[in-house]
């Protein structure tokens, strides 16, 4: 098990975004439905992004990914510092 301090130092650091599509386009559907949650089926109900969830969040490279290729996101990180950051880089791209 890692300790706070080097899971914190390790995951400052983040990934390039080009290891995140792959994953992202094989493990989550483009839509899913309303009714059900699945990504194929005859309920006829509006559909919703796919939803990603990143539960080591870190600065956020996956939920940038993830919004990029059209899914919805989850992320969830253990340091407070980690979670503000990827919504500070967020306003000032837009
Ligand atoms: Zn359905």
């Amino acid at each position: 098990m890692l300790s706070q301090d080097s899971g914190s130092s390790a995951r400052a650091k983040s990934e390039p975004e080009t290891t995140q599509v792959t994953p992202i386009l094989a493990g989550c559907p483009p839509t899913t439905c309303t009714n059900c949650g699945k990504p194929d089926c005859d309920c006829q109900a509006p559909r919703q992004p796919g939803l990603v969830l990143d539960p080591f969040m870190g600065t956020g490279t996956t939920a940038r990914v993830a919004r990029r290729l059209g899914r919805d996101s989850i992320g969830i990180d253990l340091t407070r510092e980690h979670f503000i950051a990827p919504t500070r880089a967020d306003r000032e791209a837009a």
